[in-house]
C-alpha cells in the first residue's frame, strides 16, 4: 500500500544504507552473530558515511536533521537485507535523543563529535535485577560528594554495554516516600571510571549480533559535570523518550515480518512437495495472504505514528498501542510464515529461524506487552 512517510532525501538515503548493508553488513553478519557483537569498526564506518550524525547538530560534526524517519529507514534496510543492526539502533534511536534534549554546552562539545563519528559508542542502563518493568524501583544510589556523584549499584540486560564508551546510568540521588518517580538522576559513566566494571556477556536466545551484559557500579565517581539534564528529573525524562524507544521497536517489528514473508514466499514457490510446490496449496495462500493483510494494518498504524512522532505529537499511549499491536502481529506472522517452511524453518541456518528467534524479544524489551497495556489502560481511564 503506499506510504506518505518518506520524501527524496529520505529515498536517497536509502539507497546510501541499502549499499553499505549489501557491502558491509551481510557479507560478514555471520562471524558476527558468532562473535556476539556487532564491532567498533562498524559505527566508524557508518559515522565516515554521515549515517550516525545525521541528528546531530552541525557545528559537532552532524548532519543537523533531527528526523526520525532516517532512523526508519536504517531498520528498514537492515531487515530488507534480513540482518538487524541492534546496538547502533540503540545508539540513534534510544541514546542519542537523551544526550540532543539534555546536554549542556560543555557536554556537547565533549561527546557530540566522537557520537557523530561513531568513535563513541553508548548504552543505556536503566533495567537492575530486582527492577525492570516497574523503573521507579530503581535502587542503585548516587550520593552527592563535592563535585562528585558516588555510584553504587548493579545493572542488568545493557544492550551494547560490552564496548560501550559512555553508559547513561538512571540512579538514585534522593528518596520521597510520597512520590517514588522522585529522585532519579541520568549519570554519564566513562570506560575507564575506577569501580566500574563489565559483568557477564549474557547468552541470548536471539538477536545474537547484539551484545547484552551486566554492568557493576562500586563507588564510582562521577564528576556533576556528567550529570545529563537536572538532578531528579530522570523519571520525566524518561517518560519523554521511551515512546521514541517503543516505535523503534515496533518500526523493527514491521520490518521484519515484512522480511519473513518475503523469505517465505520465495521459499514456498521453490519447494516441492506431494509434487507440486508449498505455495499451490489453498492453506499456504491464505496463510501468506493474511499475514501481509496484517503486515499492512499494522505498517498503516506505524506510519501514522511515526509522522506524529516527527511533528512532536505522539503520545505516550499511542506509542504503546504502536508497540503492542506491531510486536503482537510480529509473532503472528513470523511462526505463520516458519510453519510453512517445515523442517526448514527450524534450521539456524534458514534465515527464519533467525526471524523467529530474533522476533521473541520485542514483546519484552522496551516494557514489556502487559506493560504497555497498562499504559493505555491507563489513558481509557482504567
Ligand atoms: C535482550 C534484552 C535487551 C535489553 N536491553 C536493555 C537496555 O539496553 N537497557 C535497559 O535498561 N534495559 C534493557 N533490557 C531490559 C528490558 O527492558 C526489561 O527486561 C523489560 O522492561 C522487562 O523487565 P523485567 O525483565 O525485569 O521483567 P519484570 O518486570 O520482572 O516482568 C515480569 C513479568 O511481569 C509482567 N508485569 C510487570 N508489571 C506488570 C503489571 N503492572 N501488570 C501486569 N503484568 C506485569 C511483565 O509483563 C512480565 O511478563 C533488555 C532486556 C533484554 C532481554
Amino acid at each position: 500500500m503506499r506510504r506518505e512517510v518518506f520524501h527524496a532525501d529520505h529515498e536517497e538515503f536509502r539507497k546510501l544504507v541499502r549499499e553499505f548493508v549489501a557491502k558491509e553488513v551481510v557479507p560478514n553478519y555471520p562471524s558476527w552473530e558468532k562473535a556476539g557483537r556487532l564491532p567498533r569498526s562498524v559505527f566508524e564506518q557508518l559515522g565516515s558515511l554521515g549515517l550516525l550524525g545525521m541528528a546531530v547538530p552541525e557545528e559537532y560534526g552532524g548532519a543537523g536533521l533531527d528526523d526520525y524517519r532516517y532512523n526508519v529507514v536504517l531498520q528498514e534496510e537492515a531487515a530488507r537485507a534480513l540482518v538487524t543492526l541492534g546496538t547502533v539502533r540503540t545508539q540513534l534511536d534510544v541514546v542519542l535523543p537523551y544526550f540532543l534534549a539534555y546536554a549542556d554546552e560543555a557536554q556537547r562539545q565533549r561527546w557530540f563529535p566522537g557520537l557523530a563519528s561513531g568513535k563513541l559508542l553508548t548504552a543505556i542502563a536503566m533495567t537492575e535485577p530486582g527492577t525492570g518493568s516497574d523503573l521507579a524501583g530503581i535502587r542503585s544510589t548516587a550520593v552527592r560528594d563535592g563535585d562528585a556523584y558516588v555510584l553504587n549499584g548493579a545493572k542488568t540486560f545493557i544492550t551494547g554495554g560490552l564496548l560501550a564508551d559512555l553508559v547513561i546510568v538512571v540512579a538514585r540521588t534522593s528518596t520521597d516516600p510520597e512520590n517514588r518517580r522522585a529522585g532519579l538522576t541520568l549519570l554519564v559513566v566513562e570506560d575507564g571510571m575506577p569501580g566500574f566494571t563489565r559483568g557477564r556477556v549474557l547468552e541470548k536466545m536471539g538477536i545474537k549480533v547484539q551484545d547484552t551484559v551486566e554492568l557493576a557500579f562500586d563507588d564510582v565517581r562521577v564528576p556533576v559535570a556528567n550529570r545529563l539534564g537536572e538532578e531528579g528529573a530522570a523519571f520525566r525524562y524518561l517518560g519523554h523518550n521511551l515512546p521514541q524507544e517503543r516505535m523503534t521497536v515496533a518500526v523493527g517489528s514491521v520490518a521484519q515480518a515484512r522480511a519473513a514473508l518475503e523469505a517465505t514466499i520465495a521459499y514456498v514457490k521453490e519447494r516441492e512437495v506431494f509434487g507440486k510446490t508449498v505455495a499451490s496449496f489453498q492453506n499456504t495462500k491464505f496463510e501468506l495472504a493474511a499475514v501481509a493483510a496484517e503486515i499492512e494494518a499494522a505498517q498503516t498504524m506505524l506510519d501514522r505514528a511515526v509522522l506524529d512522532l516527527v511533528d512532536g505529537e505522539l503520545s505516550g499511549a499511542d506509542a504503546a498501542k504502536v508497540k503492542l499491536f506491531c510486536t503482537e502481529m510480529q509473532a503472528r506472522a513470523v511462526d505463520r510464515c516458519l510453519q510453512l517452511f517445515g523442517g526448514y524453518g527450524y534450521m539456524a541456518e534458514y534465515p527464519i529461524a533467525r526471524l523467529y528467534t530474533d522476533a521473541r524479544i520485542t514483546r519484552i524489551y522496551a516494557g514489556t506487552s502487559e506493560v504497555m497495556k497498562v499504559i493505555i489502560a491507563k489513558s481509557l481511564g482504567l
